[in-house]
């Protein structure tokens, strides 16, 4: 069974029909990052870059962020600022970013409505409706009757849960980018910020291919990634790569339309992984896609090695 699914995969070429059809929404989680604000005398330099890429991004919101620090005012300034971006959609990622797998139904949603309570008046203000949620972790919930409640307490909130497709491990990379930044290793620096890169775009590649076996046809694709100094710094430089391989970028509206969000989920597990695999319906064959799914085995063990180092 593997070997022939592996097999459709890799025999799916059309690259030329696919490389039409590319298309993909930019979507960035744990917005706003007070630190990185603060470090840089009060300005968001991954605000910045977006300001100049020119295309659509959506934000996901923990308004629990604002109290990382003592800078609560200047905090919520950020926020606004993000907010007020005509080309930005907003929406809410929880208060603290806790995993509704491990808190429960009641804790979660108590978690759900107080991390509106500023951004839905910073949206009001801005013009915009609050109306994307995406779950910490991904995690939807433990079991099947979890995960539906949940649904039915988003839907009630006019609250649509957001899917992503892709994405490439940067809270990992910019952990070790920032520390290579912090011991001045410069070219190691950007030797981390290429393979962050790199990866992101097998990853492109290797979903592109997956969604044609999970839905039979090419997805508009929505990228995760998080408010972090890699992305400052290097998601410029994968969306200019993405530019030559044709992508389009759309909002997550946009992506949304596309009637492959309408199929259903076929995994009633906590754990965080694409929505392509979750429309896979036989678990054997998603488990063998999961293991070609392309990973940079030296990034992992360099991680693995500061985080023992850290100890
Ligand atoms: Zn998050």
């Amino acid at each position: 069974m593997r070997s022939r699914l592996i097999f459709a995969l890799f025999s799916i070429i059309g690259s030329a029909a696919l490389a039409q059809e590319r298309s993909v929404a930019i979507t960035i989680d744990d917005v706003p990052n007070v630190h990185l604000y603060a470090s840089h005398g009060n300005s968001s330099g991954l605000l910045k870059k977006l300001d100049s890429l020119n295309l659509p991004v959506a934000i996901f919101i923990n308004e629990g962020n604002l109290r990382q620090n003592k800078a609560f005012e200047k905090n919520k300034e950020l926020l606004q600022s993000w907010i007020s971006r005509k080309y930005i959609t907003v929406g809410n990622h929880s208060y603290s970013h806790p995993n509704y797998g491990e808190i429960g139904f009641d804790a979660f949603t108590a978690e759900v409505l107080k991390g509106e309570e500023l951004t839905r008046k910073v949206a009001e203000q801005a013009g915009k409706k609050l109306e994307y949620f995406r779950f910490p972790f991904n995690g939807m919930g433990k079991d099947s009757a979890e995960q539906t409640r949940m649904q039915k307490f988003l839907t009630d909130h006019h609250y649509i849960s957001t899917p992503f497709t892709v994405e490439s491990e940067d809270w990992l990379y910019t952990q070790l980018y920032e520390k290579a930044l912090k011991e001045g290793k410069i070219e190691e620096a950007r030797a981390i910020g290429n393979r962050y890169v790199d990866l992101s775009l097998q990853l492109f590649e290797y979903f592109d291919r997956v969604a044609q076996v999970a839905a039979k046809k090419p997805v508009k694709q929505i990228y995760l990634c998080h408010d972090n100094q890699l992305n400052t710094d290097y998601l410029p430089v994968l969306v200019h790569k993405l530019r030559e391989k044709q992508y389009r970028f759309i909002s997550l509206q946009e992506a949304m339309a596309d009637p492959a969000y309408q199929l259903p989920l076929r995994y009633y597990g906590n754990a965080g992984f694409s929505w392509i695999y979750r429309w896979i319906e036989n678990v054997d064959n998603r488990r063998s896609l999961m293991r070609i799914e392309p990973v940079d085995k030296k990034a992992q063990q360099a991680y693995e090695a500061m985080t023992k180092g850290n100890k």
